[in-house]
């Protein structure tokens, strides 16, 4: 199941929209730094994209509870097992960070 609105809220705003992943094997030291845009929820070729990822997978018995609900931004969920289900982008811009360094001429 996927979760409920009232459960994504939530997490959205334990997370202060931000990634929650601290995985140590996406390169981000600690917790990821990425700044997510509510808007760009599942919309992985927004910058600030993000979904509410399963921390234990629901094939593994994971509950859709807020416990078990990350926010995660698209980049980590690309490193994640579960990322193969998923929509692939057509190209990579899915940080804030990669628009500011296109400054206007
Ligand atoms: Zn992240
Ligand atoms: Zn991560």
């Amino acid at each position: 199941m996927p979760f409920s609105d009232a459960v994504i809220k939530e997490a959205w705003k334990r997370s202060g929209g931000k990634c929650e992943c601290t995985r140590g094997t996406h390169g981000h030291a600690g917790r990821c730094p990425n700044i997510l845009v509510w808007e760009a929820k599942g919309n992985y070729t927004q910058p600030g994209s993000w979904d509410a990822y399963h921390s234990v997978p629901e094939a593994s018995g994971g509950p859709d509870s807020i416990d078990n609900c990350e926010i995660m931004c698209s980049r980590c969920i690309r490193m994640t097992a579960a990322y193969k289900e998923m929509p692939v982008p057509e190209k990579d811009v899915d940080t804030p960070d990669d628009n500011f360094l296109k400054k206007p001429t």
